[in-house]
């Protein structure tokens, strides 16, 4: 029998999320950001979760759009770091893939594109301040005129940029990356945009334009600083659980695990779980780290190893082997863990590891 660690992945808990981001982007669309293996969740389980109320979706690279429609998904995608090669732009233009161009050498595909069918629909990725990718807002105009004289200009749907700072209400760079991008773009009042990742959408009077792209909030996890996902209105939708595989009594100045790290400072009943670095959690994750237990919060102890770490049970003292331990979940949020393991609940999510099977609760209606 397999060990029983495993993330369970509510996904009416993924579908009201995304309900919630369509409420909080008002006249703009949601396209469903699924990059990453859908934040760790699965591509293929949480795109089909979303088929019927999504009508877009927004990937990294080519092989996660790939997955999306090796899932039997035909709503347009969007490759938000564009293509990594000229030929797949044909690719892009059959399996309605969106790349977002975003440097010159990208346009100079385009002009070598030796094409069957069409230029792909795509967009053009605007450098509002972010400084990792896109045009500066100076060189629209020639980008265009280029886009013109190659006859692309009819398959560009519109420009996207992206937030800095969003994350940080007191940050003043998403209103400034907002005007800019507004003024950038406002001699093609014909084409679509779209700013806006998770964060953005909590912002209050933040325009969205005419796409949003929700990430993170479908999972739940927090896109604000200082506020867990819950406090923001969404669920969990990853449950992180592994059984207890021993319990014992540790007595008082004796040290739990490597380094020594945990000396018990009375005798303290403590157990096991069968999870570790090596399943994605975080190694960082010290002493005082929440977990639960029958919806009990206890807490870490000592340091994470690579298969197994430990708890204390002095708040669950009827806890035994083979009791299931909430990682994070309903009652220990991941936004909580990632904090004491000093990263955000991105990390955690996408870097739950092979090893870890996922497990399905679907109870949609
Ligand atoms: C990942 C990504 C998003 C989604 O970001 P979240 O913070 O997870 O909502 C949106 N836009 C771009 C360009 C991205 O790379």
């Amino acid at each position: 029998m397999p060990r029983q660690t495993t993330a369970y992945i509510d996904l009416e808990a993924l579908r009201n999320n995304y309900r919630t981001a369509c409420a909080r982007a008002g006249s703009a669309a949601a396209m469903a950001v699924v990059k990453a293996d859908g934040y760790g969740h699965g591509i293929a389980q949480v795109a089909l979760a979303l088929a019927d109320v999504a009508p877009k979706y927004a990937v990294a690279c080519i092989e996660e759009a790939e997955a999306i429609r090796a899932a039997g998904i035909s709503q347009p995608v969007v490759l938000l770091q564009g293509v990594h090669a000229c030929d797949d732009l044909g690719d892009c233009e059959r399996r309605h893939f969106e790349p977002v161009l975003h440097s010159e050498h990208q346009l100079d595909w385009l002009a070598r594109f030796e094409r069957s069918g069409d230029f792909p629909r795509f967009w053009l990725k605007i450098n509002t301040g972010m400084n990792r990718l896109g045009f500066r807002p100076d060189d629209l105009h020639a980008v265009m005129a280029r886009l013109e004289k190659l006859g692309a200009d009819s398959r560009l749907l519109g420009f996207v940029s992206h937030f800095a700072c969003a994350d940080d209400s007191n940050s003043p760079m998403t209103a400034t990356q907002t005007t800019t991008f507004e003024a950038a773009t406002s001699s093609w009042p014909e084409l679509m945009r779209s700013v806006g990742n998770s964060a953005a959408h909590f912002i209050p009077g933040q325009p969205l334009f005419d796409w949003s792209r929700p990430g993170i909030m479908l999972y739940g996890g927090s896109p604000i600083i200082g506020k867990t996902g819950p406090e923001l209105g969404l669920e969990p939708v990853m449950s992180l659980e592994a059984p207890l595989i021993t319990t014992r009594v540790v007595k008082a100045g004796e040290t739990v695990g490597y380094g020594g790290a945990w000396i018990a400072d009375q005798d303290t009943p403590m157990g096991m779980v069968a999870v570790g670095y090596g399943d994605g959690y975080p190694r960082h994750a010290g002493t005082g780290t929440p977990a639960a237990i029958g919806g009990r919060r206890i807490r870490l102890i000592g340091r994470v190893s690579m298969d197994m770490l430990a708890v204390d049970l002095s708040d669950a003292p009827a806890a035994r082997a083979g009791d299931s331990v909430e990682l994070w979940g309903r009652t220990v949020g991941v936004d909580e863990v990632a904090s004491c393991a000093g990263t955000i609940s991105y990390e955690l999510l996408t870097g739950i590891t092979r090893r870890v099977p996922r497990n399905y609760l679907k109870h949609l209606a």
